[in-house]
């Protein structure tokens, strides 16, 4: 159902006041996890400040450590949402269990299914139950076609509103947190008819190359970047490391304008 050859036009796909797959890249930012009302208000002001509106922001934290931040849950959900709305934005966060994917619609404009979730199969089908976009992130070891795969098993409940994400995968390589797999983007937008976007915050995991990184998911055909943003990076709950803080932000935003990489 996702392949080119099923459907040969691409698939847009209309959130709120964007528009995700229509040739012009859109931006998703936002803290890794909602954490305080005020870190909502601060990110959410200045994103909107800066025409980005759909924002981001995780309230369930798949974390590698039990004992790290695991998230607001619903309440991180709420907040997300209601910050969003307030400023005309939508909004965007990762469903980890299938039993709360229906719950959610309430709240998200898109519903994110997480790397390490790609191939939590009752998750996909739960995701395929609902008439919401999806957000897929490519799994740390999975391969293009397993992302294809977990793709379908979405489409194939009825819900064809997804949207791929490259987010690096695992390699040797220790200079950057994953491996930007980059020829992914061409594969999938030729392969299948679903926007694909990169997240090159996941990726990178490093805040000095955004821009290069940026530059060359949009040159490939990225119908989207995901980068993670915060008022105060230093003291975020997770990913502190890589979350640009507003004005870093502010400037990549303006580096991709000026060089006609972003309307
Ligand atoms: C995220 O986008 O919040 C996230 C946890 O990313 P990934 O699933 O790609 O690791
Ligand atoms: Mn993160």
């Amino acid at each position: 159902l996702v392949s080119r050859k099923t459907k040969a036009a691409d698939t847009v796909i209309t959130v709120g006041p964007l528009t995700i797959g229509n040739g012009s890249p859109v931006i998703i930012s936002g803290p890794c996890s909602v954490e305080t009302p005020e870190q909502m208000e601060a990110v959410a002001s200045h994103l909107k400040k800066e025409g980005v509106v759909l924002l981001r922001g995780g309230a369930y934290k798949p974390r590698t450590s039990p004992y790290d931040f695991q998230g607001l849950g619903v309440e991180g959900l709420k907040l997300l949402s209601e910050t969003a709305k307030r400023h005309g934005m939508v909004c965007v966060s990762e469903i980890v269990a299938p039993e709360d994917v229906e719950m959610a619609c309430e709240y998200l404009d898109i519903i994110q299914i997480g790397a390490r979730n790609m191939q939590n199969f009752e998750l996909l089908k739960a995701a395929g139950n609902v008439r919401k976009p999806i957000l897929l992130k490519r799994g740390l070891s999975a391969t293009i076609e397993e992302l294809v795969y977990a793709a379908e098993y979405i489409a194939s409940r009825g819900n064809s509103q997804i949207i791929l994400c490259e987010r690096g995968i695992r390699t040797y390589e220790k200079a950057t947190r994953n491996t930007l797999d980059i020829s992914a983007v061409p594969i999938l937008k030729q392969e299948t008819h679903l926007p694909v976007i990169v997240d090159i915050s996941h990726s990178t995991g490093r805040k000095d190359i955004m821009f290069p990184i940026a530059k060359a998911a949009i040159a490939v055909g990225a119908d989207g970047l995901i980068v993670e943003a915060h008022n105060e990076p230093a003291v975020a709950l997770s990913d502190a490391k890589q979350q640009l803080d507003l004005p870093q932000l502010s400037n990549l935003l303006h580096d991709l304008r000026t060089s006609g990489f972003l309307k």
